[in-house]
């Protein structure tokens, strides 16, 4: 999948198609810079799942936030993350997975061997208000189809 988005709305709308798209169970991994959209995105992923995207704010301080929908709804924000070891102190390992949708921002902060399975999707900022996102996980055709 690859898709440009024009603006925040745009963005908020892929968000929620990704979103209403995912099981439980299911990680999405997000890469790209401050201000790509990450959050943005994340706020329509949420709101596939009934949660008003003014409850989601940047997890930066929590790191992670978990919203009370079904299935639950995990927003991890890994920015502070600077070692491997603070993955496993802050209990990233056993939070993600399980029964929940996880979602996380700053995915460049786990190793790469250990991000297997993970659906990634990368957001790089254009000039002005132009993203792309683009995930080789997600599939165009399947995408099309729903
Ligand atoms: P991140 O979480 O990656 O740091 P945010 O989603 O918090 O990024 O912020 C993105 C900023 O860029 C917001 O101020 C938003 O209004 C702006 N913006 C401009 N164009 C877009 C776009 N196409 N998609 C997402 N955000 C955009
Ligand atoms: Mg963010």
């Amino acid at each position: 999948m690859r898709l440009k988005s024009a603006g925040p709305e745009d963005t908020g709308r892929i968000g929620f198609e990704i979103g209403r798209r995912l099981k439980p169970g299911d990680v999405v991994a997000l890469y790209g810079d401050l201000g790509a959209g990450k959050t943005t995105l994340v706020r329509g992923m949420a709101s596939a799942f009934g949660i008003p995207s003014g409850d989601v704010t940047s997890a930066s301080f929590t790191i992670i936030a978990e919203y009370p929908s079904t299935p639950p709804f995990l927003h991890i924000d890994l920015y502070r993350i600077e070692r491997e070891e603070d993955l496993e102190a802050i209990g990233f390992w056993e939070s993600i997975g399980g029964d929940s949708v996880s979602v996380i921002e700053w995915a460049e902060r786990i190793p790469k061997e250990d991000s297997a399975g993970f659906i990634k999707v990368r957001i790089t900022a254009g000039p002005d208000d132009v993203r792309e996102i683009a995930s080789e996980d997600i599939n165009e055709e399947d995408w099309n189809n729903l």
